[in-house]
């Protein structure tokens, strides 16, 4: 698994270790991790079955290595932010598109099954309606670019090299030891310690989200049942506007409206993301289990009790 101390990795690999897959009940797993800033030590407790690797998924000896003793590949890591992205990209592309390049070439040597976790954010932004598997691929950010990048390498793969590679797109997610770059742990962390949270422009733009813990169940199926050459949409079939989730996140932290200052937009800012999950529900039977409003309770839960879980300048 790459990108396993990461945020949803980290989450993948608990459920692993939990047994909550039964087709990977025993799996050995071993993480290749660059630990980034967004990567985490604290993430992946010691087991057993777990060996953390740290390294960069460019480094072909030690990818090369890796895929010797390896049967399944899971492929998470990346540059994942899109404020980041728009800073300065090409890291994003280094690890993203050339790090998913060499991971695929070595799996296909090597003959190894591949799932490469995807983004909806591939598809671009949708006004009306629901994106199938087939739509194009019209990133707007050049995280989203770099990410289409390997979804289309990954597709190349399958055809030239027969790779047996399945591509999934998974909505927003939330949950505990999210990176406080991103929305909800920025807001919930900024509230908690009586500070204001930034809102980009009008805050109409509409996300659907996922709970990781569903995101990851839907990972367990895909790797043990997915369709090689196959990409499958995951979405949580929640869909909120930032402004509304805002209200919420208040709501749940007992705060008033004056806690909420409008920044100017982000560029390019996606409008509305909108996945439909029907193939992965008719194929795998994969539904989201978690409700929004108690995986949001939760998760602001989790961040009241571990102030410092992340650094103090987070
Ligand atoms: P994250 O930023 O929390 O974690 C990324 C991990 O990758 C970190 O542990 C980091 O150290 C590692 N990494 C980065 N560059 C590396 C490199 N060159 N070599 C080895 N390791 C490296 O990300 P996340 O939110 O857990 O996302 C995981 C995957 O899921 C990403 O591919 C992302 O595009 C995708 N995804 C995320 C979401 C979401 O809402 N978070 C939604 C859909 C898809």
């Amino acid at each position: 698994m790459t990108g396993g101390a990461g945020f949803i990795g980290s989450h993948f690999v608990e459920g692993l270790l939990a047994g909550r897959y039964p087709a990977f009940a025993e799996a050995r797993i071993t993480v290749l991790d660059k630990l980034t800033y967004a990567g985490n030590r604290r993430n992946l407790s010691p087991h057993p079955r777990l060996n953390l690797a740290v390294g960069d998924i460019l480094d072909r000896p030690v990818v090369d290595g890796l895929m010797a003793a390896a049967d399944l590949v899971v492929h998470l890591a990346a540059e994942t932010h899109v404020d980041r992205s728009i800073a300065g990209s090409v890291e994003f592309s280094r690890t993203n598109v050339v790090g998913t390049h060499v991971l695929l070439e070595s799996a296909a040597r090597a003959g190894i099954r591949f799932v490469h976790v995807s983004t909806d954010e591939v598809y671009g932004s949708i006004a009306h309606g629901s994106w199938d598997e087939k739509q194009p691929l019209l990133p707007n950010s050049p995280y989203s670019a770099s990410k289409a990048g390997a979804d289309l390498m990954a597709r190349a793969y399958a055809r030239t090299h027969g790779l047996d590679v399945v591509v999934t797109r998974c909505s927003n997610n939330y949950g505990p030891r999210q990176h406080p770059e991103k929305l909800i742990p920025r807001f919930v962390l900024n509230l908690l310690r009586g500070q204001t949270v930034p809102l980009y422009g009008d805050g109409l733009n509409v996300r659907e989200w996922l709970h990781v813990e569903d995101h990851c169940r839907a990972l367990a199926l895909v790797a043990e049942r997915g369709r090689g050459g196959q990409t499958y949409n995951i979405g949580g079939g929640f869909e909120i506007s930032n402004r509304e989730l805002t209200q919420m996140l208040l709501d749940a932290v007992g705060a008033d409206a004056d806690r909420v200052a409008s920044v100017p937009d982000r560029p390019g800012h996606d409008a509305r993301y909108s996945l439909d999950s029907s193939k992965i529900t008719d194929e795998l039977g994969f539904r989201p289990r978690i409700p929004f409003a108690q995986g949001l309770a939760a998760t602001v839960a989790w961040y009241r009790e571990h102030p410092d879980w992340f650094t103090a300048d987070s």
